[in-house]
């Protein structure tokens, strides 16, 4: 794809709103080659977010996301055995979520993408559950609208969510592409019932993957589209601040930053590319090495993922 120069814009830390930051990171579009821009990530010296500084404004989304853009059509038909094993796991992620709500439950998936968790639920869920979406975009939703899954075109903040009605909500790797993380948690706990829940699963910068690779390589930057880059501490700070009561606070298996950190660097050191190809979403042995390594370094409190459940009180 030819690159174009992206608009920029320069942000402060959106947890603490202070600009007292330094840099940590510098690289570029690996994976998807949008733009032939450096970026820059950095880390805010009081509550230790990572952000991307300056990002693309807002009126470059459908470039940084072209339509090869995975989350918009992660498929058996493509991605097979690794379909598969996510699938199982996933589904079974998202049901221990589940376990305690009622039989009425009402269930919002934000930044559902190409409808993937929703369609696990559908599947495996309770069929008495109603099961919604939200996205920015337009062909995610049309993806996930092919599944027969009802979601909503926009953010939390736009779509007029109603007040105290869902059960349960859940971003999966969403919170670190949005624009004003604080602004849809508060929509989300809004529409929250008393008492609902809140998950959120990010990329965790206290990790090994992030320490070895922070210099630029590490998949979890996926420049241009992470803003915001969360710590055990920034992430409760954030939540905190909306309100919402930090119920668990843990660490995730994931072996998807340690692979893209090697891809990334052997595509900076212009390595052939079937030594490339070994290290994507879709080289099952590298995956199921980094998911060994992660297992260990997740029961030392340091897997490649945070995931925090909030609760509305
Ligand atoms: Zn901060």
């Amino acid at each position: 794809m030819k690159s174009k120069p992206l608009k920029l814009t320069h942000v402060k830390c959106c947890v603490c709103q202070s600009d007292d930051a330094t840099p940590v990171g510098v690289g570029e579009d690996y994976e998807y080659h949008t733009s032939a821009d450096t970026f820059l990530a950095v880390q805010c010296a009081a509550c230790g977010l990572v952000y991307l500084n300056p990002r693309p404004d807002i009126s470059g989304f459908e470039w940084i996301y072209p339509p090869t853009y995975h989350a918009f059509d992660f498929s058996e038909k493509d991605f097979g055995i690794v379909y598969k094993i996510r699938a199982r796991l996933e589904a079974k992620r998202l049901l221990s979520w589940c376990k305690d709500l009622p039989i009425d439950a009402r269930i919002l998936d934000v930044g559902c993408g190409d409808g993937f968790h929703l369609n696990l639920l559908k599947k495996y869920g309770k069929e008495t559950w109603t099961l919604e979406g939200v996205d920015l975009d337009k062909r995610a939703v049309e993806m996930a609208e092919k599944l027969g899954l009802k979601v909503h075109l926009g953010t939390p903040e736009t779509i007029n969510l109603p007040k105290d009605s869902f059960d349960l909500a859940f971003m999966v790797q969403t919170i670190e592409h949005v624009e004003q993380p604080s602004e849809i948690l508060a929509a989300i706990k809004n529409a929250l019932k008393r008492g609902g829940k809140l998950i959120i699963v990010t990329d965790n910068t206290d990790s090994l993957d992030f320490r070895f690779f922070k210099g630029g390589y590490w998949g979890g930057y996926h420049f241009p589209r992470h803003w915001n880059l969360f710590n055990q501490n920034a992430l409760a700070r954030l939540a905190e601040n909306v309100g919402f009561e930090v119920a668990d606070l843990t660490t995730q298996v994931s072996p998807v930053n340690w692979v893209y950190s090697i891809h990334n660097a052997l595509v900076d050191w212009h390595a052939p590319r079937f030594l490339i190809n070994r290290f994507t979403l879709k080289s099952t042995v590298s995956l199921s090495a980094f998911t060994s390594l992660d297992i260990l370094l997740q029961k030392l409190g340091k897997g490649a993922l945070l995931r925090v459940i909030l609760r509305k009180s």
